[in-house]
């Protein structure tokens, strides 16, 4: 393992509240009548991609954007629920720049930058403004102002909303600021486009190779810069809330092709989600965050009621408040419900281990989210505001519903077609699952990976977010990323690329796309005789049972023999059907993903085992306090681990460096949450 550090971070010497101010200042500028002639490719379409897309177009230069899916608008983002974070103080409960940032920091364990953090925070305003001169939706209150929510991990409410669909609506405002530029012809929209290789000349990112996935035809495409920004990879775990398209290729080929991968084991185990029912599911569904608001959660305290309450002979409205035990609320009573995600998710593992666990699952896992107490809460109040009288209970509960309604509504409505009970009247059932990964390729200050050129936003770096993402942050770090930070940093690039003359003719592009042909020739001649999903869905219960909530040195050690060994299994014997030649395959397109993530599987597991400390959503077991809480050591890992690949070694070969993390405004502390 070498620990010299060969690439700059870029983040400006000057005091935290004046590096973004100061840095954009120094940045170079394209003048408006050169941008017209430079050529920038966005890989993926969500909410970083399409909201850098629209803005570089914006500002004139020339955008070809590419996604999977057959519209930007159905990029994984639309399926975020609960809201985007932004300190604008609107409900005057002190907050702040500072409390943002200090959050975020503290959030993330101290595992993030505190340059990029503070200017998330700086920006997390305009986003807002942005967004609501866009047209989207947000909730209001009586008086007309946005209305906001609390997440996990504050103690403000700053989380502004559009029901549970805020990923939806910023997606069609920023689809339609695209779609006036593909008005324009700024820019090439390549739907069912999949990227499968970045072109390097002289270690410079000048292109990429994509499959139509509709024609089978191979693409190469050249421009004077390339933004990825194609989202997270928690699909590795096979069951997770993302979207079954979401995968780690793209940011894959950036690594193979000298991208260094940062932080590749944080990921983030989201607590409140469907339990899982059984072995032939594909998919978890989240239940937002923000219904912890509202929603407290619960197990009973008595093992015999977990017994009753799994084999069906209980109901939770059969268990008296005396025997439940609102364990977030015992363990943090500061934060209560509104702990962090990794906080909320271990302590839901932790009861479920000791055999409280509701669910009549393989695994009895599970845990009440119960909304009782605010149906009564907001039916009081209402009647109150109303004039009712004594109201009776059922008085209350009508009226306490229609409030619950108009904040979660969507929410409730998919969890009662879900699971066939109606969460009004009877606790949710839920359990944490895999969600979001805070890992992605390394960037700097500018979000430009160690390739020149080559930059990456939204969740597919790892800028922001340390060892553990605060809810609701994700919307704004893609939105900060694409709309208000690349823009900039990218002219600074682009200001020396004005004369450049971009083709697809150098022999690296002939070479990359041979390399795309031989491998789907591969996988498609293959004469294997296991589906891809097999194979997908023995890595993730590999991934789950090793690499996921909690974590330890025997176990990481299994995991990396046992992907070495799925993988080779899988070249051997993996059968996709169709031709070469072939258009429309489904299976192939499963099957390259899969390909990449066996391989990010073992960078995943070494990392975690290179960490031999607990910190956010990072837990070994040999590493917590007598509480079971984790155990940070600052001394020995406060750095962003920094992987190279390196070309013709195997995974194994990959060298680690370190980026040192200095914390000059906050002061480093042990997080908690009591
Ligand atoms: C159920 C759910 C709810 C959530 N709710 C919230 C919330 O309330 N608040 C919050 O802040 N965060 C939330 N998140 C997290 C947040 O939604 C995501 O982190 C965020 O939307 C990611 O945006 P993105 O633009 O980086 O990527 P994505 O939205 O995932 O977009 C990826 C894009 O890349 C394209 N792409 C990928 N690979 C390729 C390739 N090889 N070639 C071409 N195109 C490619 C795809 O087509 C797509 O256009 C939620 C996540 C989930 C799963």
């Amino acid at each position: 393992m070498k620990n010299s550090f060969k690439f700059h971070s870029e983040i400006p010497v000057t005091s935290l509240t004046h590096k973004w101010i100061d840095h954009k200042s120094t940045l170079k500028l394209v003048s408006p009548n050169n941008r017209s002639n430079i050529e920038i490719i966005v890989v993926g379409t969500g909410l970083a991609g399409g909201s850098a897309a629209a803005s570089l177009s914006e500002l004139g230069y020339r955008v070809k954007a590419f996604c999977y899916q057959d519209s930007p608008r159905r990029a994984h983002s639309v399926a975020a629920q609960g809201g985007i974070n932004a300190s604008k103080n609107y409900k005057g409960d002190n907050d702040s720049i500072y409390q943002l940032f200090y959050d975020t920091i503290k959030g993330g364990d101290y595992r993030s930058r505190e340059a990029n953090v503070y200017r998330l925070a700086e920006i997390s305003s305009n986003i807002i403004d942005q967004c609501v001169a866009q047209g989207v939706p947000f909730a209001r209150d009586y008086a007309g102002y946005l209305e906001t929510r609390s997440f996990g991990g504050t103690k403000v409410s700053r989380t502004f909303y559009a029901k549970g669909q805020t990923g939806q609506q910023l997606l069609l405002a920023c689809y339609s600021s695209m779609a006036r530029q593909i008005g324009k012809g700024r820019i090439k929209m390549y739907n069912r486009h999949e990227m499968l290789d970045l072109v390097t000349v002289d270690g410079v990112a000048k292109g990429i190779i994509a499959r139509n996935l509709i024609s089978g035809k191979i693409e190469k495409h050249a421009a004077h810069a390339i933004v990825i920004a194609s989202g997270g990879y928690g699909n590795i775990f096979f069951l997770s809330t993302n979207a079954m398209g979401s995968n780690a290729s793209a940011i894959w080929k950036v690594h193979k092709k000298g991208g260094f991968f940062a932080n590749p084991c944080y990921t983030q185990i989201h607590p409140t989600c469907i339990p899982i029912h059984g072995n032939y599911q594909s998919k978890l569904t989240l239940m937002s965050e923000s219904l912890r608001n509202d929603g407290r959660i619960w197990v009973p305290n008595k093992l015999e009621d977990a017994v009753f309450l799994r084999n069906g002979s209980k109901k939770p409205e059969d268990i008296s408040e005396e025997n439940r035990d609102y364990y977030l609320e015992r363990r943090y009573p500061s934060f209560g419900n509104l702990v962090p995600r990794d906080v909320a998710s271990r302590a839901a593992k932790e009861r479920c281990d000791k055999g409280f666990g509701i669910e009549n699952n393989e695994n009895k896992e599970g845990v009440f989210l119960d909304f009782s107490f605010s149906v009564e809460k907001y039916g009081k109040e209402k009647a109150n505001e109303l004039g009712i009288q004594q109201p009776s209970s059922l008085d209350k509960k009508k009226l306490g519903k229609k409030i619950m309604e108009s904040k979660y509504g969507n929410l409730f409505h998919m969890y009662e077609k879900i699971t066939n009970k109606d969460p009004y009247k009877t606790p949710m059932k839920i359990y944490p699952a895999v969600h979001y990964t805070m890992g992605g390729l390394w960037v700097d200050y500018n979000l430009m990976t160690s390739i020149p050129g080559c930059y990456v936003i939204g969740e597919a770096n790892f800028s922001d977010h340390g060892s553990n993402r605060l809810g609701a942050s994700a919307l704004m770090q893609g939105l900060a990323d694409g709309y208000f930070i690349l823009p900039y940093t990218i002219a600074d690039y682009l200001s020396k690329c004005i004369t450049e003359k971009i083709s697809t003719k150098h022999i690296a592009f002939q070479q990359a796309e041979k390399n795309v042909k031989n491998r789907i020739q591969k996988l498609i001649q293959n004469n294997g005789n296991m589906p891809v999903d097999f194979f997908h869905k023995k890595l993730g219960n590999i991934m789950w049972k090793y690499v996921g909530m909690s974590r330890n040195h025997i176990g990481l050690c299994k995991a990396i023999k046992n992907i070495q060994e799925l993988r080779y299994e899988f070249w051997k014997n993996v059968f996709v059907p169709g031709y070469v030649d072939d258009g429309l395959n489904s299976e192939l397109e499963k099957a390259g993903r899969v390909a990449d993530f066996l391989e990010l599987g073992e960078l995943m597991a070494m990392d975690a085992l290179n960490r031999k400390e607990s910190c956010g959503s990072h837990f070994r077991e040999e590493y917590q306090t007598k509480e079971g809480e984790a155990l940070r050591d600052d001394v020995h890992y406060k750095y962003v681990s920094v992987w190279e690949y390196r070309k013709n070694y195997p995974i194994s070969d990959e060298i680690m460096h370190k980026e040192d993390l200095n914390f000059t405004f906050v002061k480093v502390q042990s997080r908690s949450y009591k």
